[in-house]
Order: C-alpha cells, then structure tokens, then sequence
C-alpha cells in the first residue's frame, strides 16, 4: 500500500481559535486590549511538513506558542489528537511539551552556562531519563548533526549554524514527534541556513511532523504545505495534498495522550541530582556573589554559636564562683547609722535571735586578725581565722588532711588549730604530717589537728589558703582576750531561694531590737544571683542580636535569589518549553536556596568554633553548646527553604512564553 488511511483524528485541530493581549485580566490591567489572532481554522495531521508564511507581526509567532503549548488561547478550541488542550492542567502540559514537541528558536534559546551536551540532555532530564542513557543519545544526536567534536563547548563557543544544530538535537531528545520551529534560519548565513533546511527534511521524511514559521516565501516554499498569515488571519493554504501521501513517507508512531495525566516526570532523587549541579555551577560561575551571601550566613550562625557560648561561659563562672564562695552567705558587722551615732554592739542575745528566724541556716560570728604565728624558728603574720565549728560548712570547704575541731571541743576552750593550705606549705615544707605539731599563735601554743583543702585562684577567696583556724572560743579566750564582740558575723540563709529574703528577715529583726540601723548586712550571695540573672539576660540579648544577623543573612539570599530568577527568567523559560513542571523549576531554585544555606551554615558552625577556640586561647570563659550548634545552623537551613521559598515560586510560576520573552 502506497497510501496509508487518512487518520480519523487530526493531530492538530483549531476552531476559531483567537488570541488577545492586554485588558482587563491580564499584567496591571492598563494595556488596552488587542485580538492578535482573529479566528484561526486549521488543521494538521501526523506526518505533515507545514511552513506557516506571513509578515513581520501578522502573529506567527503567537500561533506557534498556542499551538506548542507555551501559550493559551483566548478563545476557541486547540484539539491535539482529539484531547482538548484547554482541559489539561499545567503538569499536563509540561508533559506535551516535553513528549509531543520539540521547539527551534530564531535565537537559539541555549542555556547559556551548559555545555551543548548538557543542553541535549535537558528534555530527557525532566522526562526521568537515566543519566547513562541520556548522555549517550545525545552524544549520538549531536554526532548525527557533525557537531562530534563539540560536546563540550558552551553556545557563546559554538558559531551560529553549530548553536541551531544544537537546539535541533535537543528538540530530537525526547523523540520531537512535531518539530516547532520559528525563523530557524533567521539569524544564520545561507550556507547554514540551507543546512538546517536540509535536516528540517531529513526529519521530514523521517516521519517528524515539521511547523516552520517564516516570514521568507522562498523559505517556506520548501515546505509540503504553506499556509499564509496575514494580520492574524490565514488568507491561504496549499492544503493537505502533498503531505503524508507521498511515497515512501511513514508517520511516527502516535503518543498516547492519555499518559499525559497519569505522568509521574523525573523521580525525586534524579531530579535532585540534576538540581544540585545546576546549583553548584551556578554558585561556581557567581563566586563573588555567592562568597558574600555565603558571608552573610556564616556570620549570622557563627554570632550566634559564639555569643550563646561566650555568655554560657561568663554564667558558669559566676555560678561557679557561688559554689565556692558558698551561695547563701551574708556577712553582718556593727556600723555607725547614717544620722549618726555609734555602732550598736551586735550582742550573742541578737546572734540567736537571728538564728530563730525560719530563712536562717547558720550564724557564725567570726574574729579575725593577722598575728604572729611560729613553729620552731619560722615565724610569719598569719591571718587567724576564729570561728565555731560550722566554719567548713558555711563556706562550702573540704578538709584535706586530719579533722575540724568540734562544738564539745569549742566550749572547751580546746586549744586546736586547722591550717589553710599555703600556710602548712609556709610552716611544714617537709613534713608529710603536720598533724600533733605545736604552734605558738601570739604566745599561746595551739596543736594542729586538720589542713584545710586548696581553694586556689578561681575560687575567688583565695586568700582563705593563707590563713589558720581556730575555735572562736578558745580564740577569744587564749588570742583575742581585748576582743568584746565578733569582728563580723556570717549568716547563712537556709536555702539558696531564701537569700534575699533571709537579708530582709534580719534586717527587720535587728531594727526591732536596736531601734535604728547601726548595723550593716552585706550580701555577696543575692549580688551573684543578681549577676547570675543578668548574665542570662545578656546571653539572650547577645543570641537574639545574633539571631538578627542571621536573618539578615537569610534576606540576603533572598535578595540574591531573586536576582538569581530575574537573571535566569530565559532559562527557566527554556526548561519550561523542553517540559520542565513547574515543581522542576520549584525545586532546583529552592535546591540552590538550600544549597547556600547549607554550606554557609556549616562554614558559620566552623567559624564559630575556630572564633571560640580563639577566645578560649585568650582565657575568655566560652562553653559551647551543641543545641546552640545544631540549633543555629537549621536556622540558617530554615532560613533558605523560608527565604527561598517566594523566589523559587516565582520562578516555577513564570509564564513559559513570558519567561521566553517572547520572540
Ligand atoms: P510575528 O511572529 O508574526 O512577527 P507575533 O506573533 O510575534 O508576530 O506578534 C503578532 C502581534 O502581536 C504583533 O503586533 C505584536 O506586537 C503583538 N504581540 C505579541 N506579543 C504580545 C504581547 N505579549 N502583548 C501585546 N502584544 C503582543
Ligand atoms: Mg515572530
């Protein structure tokens, strides 16, 4: 058989199709309104070589769009084998593009920053294609259009006739059943413009169904069929009588459409791959703008990780140092009132009234004073601590060799001394056991029972390693005969939560009893906690300052993806046309996003710790804190999905033939 059954379908079928532009509806609604296509009927059908001819403006190119699906009409109907197009949603498609057509531009329309292999490859990358099989098929399609040795370069490397060749392999990658070409040999010289007419009929007797748009007679005279555009009305048709009725021709298999709902596209994990080298290149081709948003992320995480870490540190010094000094300490002294008058002598019947109130701990009055200790032929000023047996309670202090004298031992006027660490250096350089040696404090012999541990410089008290202890009563009868009343008196509060309000109980309590304030409460523990508490909240301060520069960064990645979008506006309209969905463009924008993000907040995650270390170096307190670590670079990862987000919908939402810009 020589001339095969008419198809009962049209591949192509248009009814009173019409186009318009501007009014209301369409961009801000100012354009006046313009019917660029007045009523279209045509009909195309598997295996035709059709030249659309007509004037510069008489809407060629309006009816290409429509007819590639990069456009809708505004009126009428586009059947496209029987399916009407108007019912298919935007994956739908994405799919038609994708399968049924494969686009040649006047300008190429190249990605300009990919290889012309790789711009082979785009089709069949969203259309899920294996990378092997990819690269082989259009390696063997460039190589069938003698550009071998080209696969590699970039468009700006290829010369005009090589870029066109380029762009018909790739309208050929995912099979190009209809090849929808647009002043193809517009911009060439005639050498390769005849060249690419003559794969335009190589395709054609190949069975590709081929719609050249032109505005050159001679040029669409080489078609089977023309039809003739004018002012957006067909005015002539050679008809369908040299089409696929000639001999030998044989029409592509059909598609089937109705694979076009069930499509699934790229998987995940392919389509991934594909965006993060798109992303990479593209942050490679950008560095320095890339280098300075990246700058931005990293700064922001890193602020955050080393001013969480500093003021954890400078918190846990001071906690630190209310454990050493002992976090309930107070310490009450006589002192003249302000109006005047002498200082009230602070009596025992007042020290136990004091130890009654229910916020007390300990009260522990204290005499003290730097006195002349000797053993042997060593003698020294030593600071003689005297005080009862709660002393090692009260401040938090272990003993580190021997024992503390008792309450029995106290009343007894027993005459014990316990020894700070340095001052047992200062005395017994080589004794191992000092202990059941005598001293003479002032000129009464004390029998050293016990050696204080070392508090040691960050203890903040470390003046206590140079002192001696005695009991306070054996003190005042055998060293401080003069002494009438304690020097000081330490009061603990019962718990840490009562400091405060254990100050304000003896207070009011030592009013009652005296009359008038001739007595004077210091209380370093509620100073601590004080400085405790404003130490957090200049740790949530510095982190929220932080948090601030972060999100700085993170709008810097959205100022640069969006200039990223409006640079890119022709490639996403690339992709759209060779039948990327518009999750495909979603994704690769938010991938590149991320991929900002990501490593920024890594760099910000080292940064910080090399600046912390440095500062650790330097003695600066500095705990770091995983949560802060971890919790800072998801932020910067959330920052980029967040600030990523509305450009990458942007992109994906761009009109295909909008993201072209037109032509
Ligand atoms: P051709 O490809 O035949 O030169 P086009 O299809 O590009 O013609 O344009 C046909 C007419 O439609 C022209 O008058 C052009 O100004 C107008 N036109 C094309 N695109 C738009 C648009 N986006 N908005 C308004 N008018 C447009
Ligand atoms: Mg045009």
């Amino acid at each position: 058989m020589v001339t095969p059954p008419a198809p009962a379908e049209a591949l192509i079928a248009l009814r009173n199709l019409r186009k318009r532009y501007g009014g209301p509806g369409e961009g801000d609604g100012q354009q006046p309104e313009v019917e660029v296509l007045h009523g279209i009927d045509l009909r195309i059908d598997a295996g035709e070589f059709v030249a659309i001819v007509g004037a510069s403006g008489s809407g060629k190119s309006t009816l290409m769009h429509i007819l590639g699906c990069l456009d809708r009409a505004s009126e009428g109907s586009y059947h496209f084998a029987g399916h009407d197009v108007a019912a298919f949603t935007a994956d739908q498609l994405a799919w038609l593009r994708r399968e049924a057509f494969g686009f040649v531009f006047q300008g190429y329309h190249l990605i300009a920053t990919e290889s012309a292999r790789e711009n082979v490859e785009v089709p069949a990358i969203y259309a899920g294609a294996p990378q092997a099989e990819r690269a082989a098929r259009a390696e063997a399609l460039l190589q069938r259009l003698g550009l071998a040795g080209k696969l590699d370069l970039r468009p700006n490397q290829l010369s005009g006739g090589q870029q066109q060749r380029v762009s018909i392999a790739r309208a050929l990658m995912n099979g190009g059943r209809i090849i929808l070409a647009d002043e193809p040999t517009g911009a060439l010289d005639s050498q390769s413009g005849t060249e690419v007419m003559a794969l335009l009929h190589e395709l054609a007797d190949a069975g590709h169904t081929i719609i050249l748009i032109t505005h050159d007679r001679a040029v669409a005279a080489q078609a089977r069929r023309v039809i003739e555009l004018r002012d957006g009305r067909i005015v002539d048709d050679s008809g369908n009588h040299s089409g696929i009725a000639r001999e030998g021709d044989r029409a592509l298999p059909a598609l089937d459409v109705a694979q076009a709902a069930s499509d699934r596209g790229a998987t995940f994990g392919g389509n991934l791959r594909e965006s993060l080298r798109t992303a990479l290149r593209g942050m490679r081709l950008n560095r320095s703008r890339t280098g300075l948003t990246l700058l931005g992320i990293v700064i922001g995480v890193a602020s955050v990780i080393v001013m969480l870490a500093v003021g954890e540190g400078a918190k846990q010094r001071v906690v630190a140092q209310m454990g050493t000094l002992g976090t309930t300490i107070m310490y009450l002294g006589a002192r003249g009132p302000a109006s005047g008058g002498p200082p009230g002598p602070i009596t025992p019947e007042d020290l136990a009234a004091i130890a009654e109130l229910p916020a007390i701990g300990h009260v522990m009055p204290v005499i003290g004073d730097p006195i002349t200790v000797r053993y042997g032929r060593a003698d020294r000023e030593v600071y003689v601590f005297a005080a009862s047996q709660d002393m090692p309670t009260v401040h938090h202090w272990k003993l580190g060799q021997g024992r503390y004298y008792t309450e029995a031992e106290d009343r007894d006027l027993a005459p014990l001394v316990v020894l700070g660490h340095n001052t047992r250096a200062h005395f017994f350089p080589d004794v191992a056991d000092p202990l059941g040696r005598q001293l003479l404090i002032g000129n009464s012999p004390f029998e050293v029972i016990g050696v204080m541990s070392e508090r040691g410089s960050d203890s903040g008290a470390e003046s206590y390693d140079d002192m001696v202890f005695i009991p306070y009563r054996a003190g005042r009868a055998r060293v401080y005969q003069a002494q009438t009343q304690p020097d000081y008196t330490v009061v603990t509060a019962a718990s840490v939560a009562q400091v405060r309000e254990a100050e304000a109980a003896m207070r009011t309590l030592l009013l009652a009893r005296h009359g008038r304030e001739d007595f004077a409460i210091s209380n370093p523990a509620a100073k601590l906690q004080a400085e405790a508490e404003t130490r957090s909240a200049m740790t949530m301060m510095l982190g929220l300052v932080a948090a601030v520069s972060l999100l700085v960064g993170g709008i810097g990645v959205m100022n640069v993806m969006l200039m990223t979008v409006r640079e890119r506006t022709r490639e996403i309209g690339i992709r759209m046309a060779t039948g990327a969905r518009q999750r495909d463009i979603l994704r690769q924008f938010l991938t590149e996003a991320m991929l900002v993000t990501w490593v920024g907040g890594t760099a910000g995650v080292v940064a910080g710790l090399l600046v912390g270390g440095a500062l650790i170096a330097w003695g600066v307190p500095v705990i770091f804190s995983v949560t802060a670590m971890a919790g800072a670079f998801l932020c910067a990862v959330a920052t980029g999905l967040v600030f990523g987000y509305m450009p990458a919908r942007t992109a994906a939402r761009l009109d295909p033939v909008v993201a072209l810009g037109g032509q």
